[in-house]
């Protein structure tokens, strides 16, 4: 004799079965276990979120691996979303087959700074380049580092208008001296002690480029 759901009375000859269960009652057991929301933590200067363990821009495939986390040993793909709830096809594969749902949790936001807008906020610099010379030459360096720090999520800070031309304080020494290496500029280097951390001295460098 087949046998039938405990639950609602289906017969195993009409339906699959997980175990005890039909698979309807199956499915409703398991999405009665799996959370209703998840929280997204999202810089509140910049708007990035924090996906395994770093900030990310806020697009789909990071939202899903920020609320993957919310879901341990379950497949989980994000079908749809909003600012304040997301559609997910969740999945797990039990000893009885792969049971599947479809499930609208809510998201909430918990606000933070990213790193980067951190050091912003406390005028964080590592390097100092002095710009002298030709102001034309000047200006489109500027932009280019600027958008050459931006693509490697570092940033250009203040820049300082001095009588002799600009100072532009920057937030990874290592960045500009492969800017300055990559473009084959030549530029005068000099470095101040800034501190010591875990026991290692901090240097933070200027570097002096005179365009002709
Ligand atoms: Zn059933
Ligand atoms: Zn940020």
């Amino acid at each position: 004799m087949p046998k039938s759901c405990p639950t609602c009375g289906n017969s195993e000859a009409s339906i699959k079965f997980f175990g005890n269960f039909c698979e309807n009652c199956a499915r409703e057991k398991f999405v009665a276990r799996l959370p209703r929301s998840a929280e997204i933590t999202v810089c509140k200067r910049c708007g990035k979120i924090k996906a395994t363990g770093t900030f990310v821009p806020p697009n789909g495939h990071n939202i899903e691996a920020a609320i993957k986390s919310n879901f341990p040993k379950l497949t989980v793909h994000l079908i749809d979303y909003d600012n304040s709830s997301a559609k997910l096809d969740i999945s797990e594969e039990t000893a009885y087959g792969k049971l599947s749902a479809e499930l609208t949790i809510e998201l909430t936001q918990r606000k933070a700074l990213c790193e980067m807008c951190y050091k912003k906020a406390c005028n964080y610099y590592e390097a100092v380049i002095q710009l002298r010379g030709n102001n034309y030459k000047i200006a489109r360096f500027i932009e280019r580092i600027t958008r050459f720090f931006d693509m490697n999520n570092e940033f250009v800070g203040e820049i300082e208008r001095t009588a002799d031309g600009p100072n532009v304080y920057l937030s990874n020494k290592r960045l500009v001296q492969a800017y300055i290496s990559k473009n084959k500029l030549h530029s005068t280097n000099s470095f101040t002690l800034s501190g010591v951390k875990n026991g290692r001295r901090i240097y933070k460098n200027t570097y002096a480029i005179r365009f002709e």
